[in-house]
């Protein structure tokens, strides 16, 4: 098959879908790839790495969309990509369709094939190819959180380790899921003291066995949290409630509570956010204060590191796109359930109920 990889146009995006380590494993398999100029050069990956695995540098997105029968892309395709893609490409990337009727629209009209990363699904009911961009979001919560105690940013000026003789940090994680997992399990590795609470008995039964003695778990309800919360220095958002907004956790009027520079990162931000005060921010500007209290609320925290992020991106999803390289999109989906569930649009038809039910469309 003919794999295109275009550079990524959405603002401030810079991933790219393939790695060079990528691209080599599907060249072995008998697979073209393509890559647009420079691609991979805000990811850490310059076109020579690409063509000394055997890829081929193209000069433009035209001539990328023009030969690929499968398009790799990290985000959505935007509006000057739409006229690009053709009836019949495959396009494997996240799309969120639910979320942009004009996007759903778009690519019906187009009558391509669209495989969204988001809707790759697992027996088990999770989504890998969601989970390590999640990884990446848990442990950059607590890396931006340290960063943002810090006196000359507006925190508290507290140093989550603590040093001895001095007590360490104390770190609330709401959410038990990946994203807080990640997040309890870095700010445990400062050394903070970190409580973890989740409404899943069993994942708190998990944490509980598998996390470090500086991490206790409790039941997460609202006394539970307007006890913690006084005491805390930074304070993570990280509850999911699957196909619905984020329920605010904390309030406004909890603010008060809070001891001025406290931190607050809301990664539930992408779901409407678990903390009431917080709107999205971007990584040019991504923190406000509100009652003295610090807001950081970036809605693409992968995005800030593109080196890990595309890696860990490739990573999930290399194994999918052999398959379809290797079997076609048709075989591979008959094959593989998992994969299956990714299809949203094909040929001109909502073939996923949550998006066709979003736009009110047939299915
Ligand atoms: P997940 O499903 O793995 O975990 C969510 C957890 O929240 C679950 O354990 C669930 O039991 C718990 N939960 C639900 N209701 C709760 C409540 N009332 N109190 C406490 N816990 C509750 O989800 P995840 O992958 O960890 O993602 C968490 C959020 O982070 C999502 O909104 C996701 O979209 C977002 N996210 C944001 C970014 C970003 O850049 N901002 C990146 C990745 C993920």
């Amino acid at each position: 098959m003919i794999i295109g990889v275009p550079t990524e146009i959405k603002n401030n995006e810079n991933r790219v879908s393939l790695t060079p380590g990528g691209a080599l494993e599907l060249i072995k398999r008998g697979h073209e790839v393509y890559i647009q100029d420079g691609a991979g050069a805000n990811s850490g990956f310059p076109n020579e790495f690409y063509e000394e695995v055997g890829a081929k540098i193209l000069p433009t997105i035209e001539a990328v969309y023009d030969i690929a029968e499968m398009i790799m892309k990290v985000k959505e395709p935007i509006e000057p990509e739409y006229e690009l893609i053709k009836e019949d490409q495959l396009l494997f990337t996240y799309f969120h369709f639910a979320s942009y009727e004009p996007l759903t629209k778009a690519m019906i009209e187009r009558k391509a094939v669209c495989l969204a990363y988001e809707t790759v699904e697992k027996a088990d009911r999770s989504l890998p190819l969601l989970i390590p961009m999640s990884e990446v979001a848990g442990r950059m919560a607590t890396q931006q959180g340290a960063k943002y105690l810090e006196k000359p940013i507006m925190g508290k000026g507290v140093l989550l380790g603590g040093v001895p003789g001095v007590s360490p940090g104390k770190v609330l994680v709401i959410g038990g899921g990946v994203v807080g997992t990640q997040a309890a399990k870095m700010a445990a590795g400062l050394g903070a003291q970190v409580t973890i609470l989740d409404v899943n008995l069993d994942r708190l039964r998990y944490l509980n066995d598998v996390m470090p003695p500086n991490v206790v778990t409790r039941y997460s309800n609202e006394v539970n949290i307007r006890e913690l919360i006084p005491h805390m220095d930074l304070i993570i958002g990280a509850v999911l409630i699957p196909g619905a907004k984020a329920p605010n956790l904390i309030t406004r009027d909890m603010l008060k509570d809070m001891q001025p520079g406290t931190v607050l990162v809301d990664v539930a931000v992408d779901q409407g956010g678990c903390i009431e005060t917080c709107t999205p921010t971007t990584h040019a500007n991504p923190t406000f204060i509100i009652d003295d209290i610090v807001h950081y609320c970036v809605a693409n925290m992968p995005g800030a590191v593109p080196y890990t992020s595309t890696i860990a991106l490739t990573n999930a999803t290399l194994p999918y796109a052999i398959q379809l390289a290797n079997k076609g999109w048709k075989k591979a989906c008959q094959e593989n359930k998992e994969l299956e569930l990714g299809l949203n649009v094909v040929k001109g038809d909502v073939v996923y109920e949550a998006v066709a039910e979003a736009f009110d469309l047939p299915f």
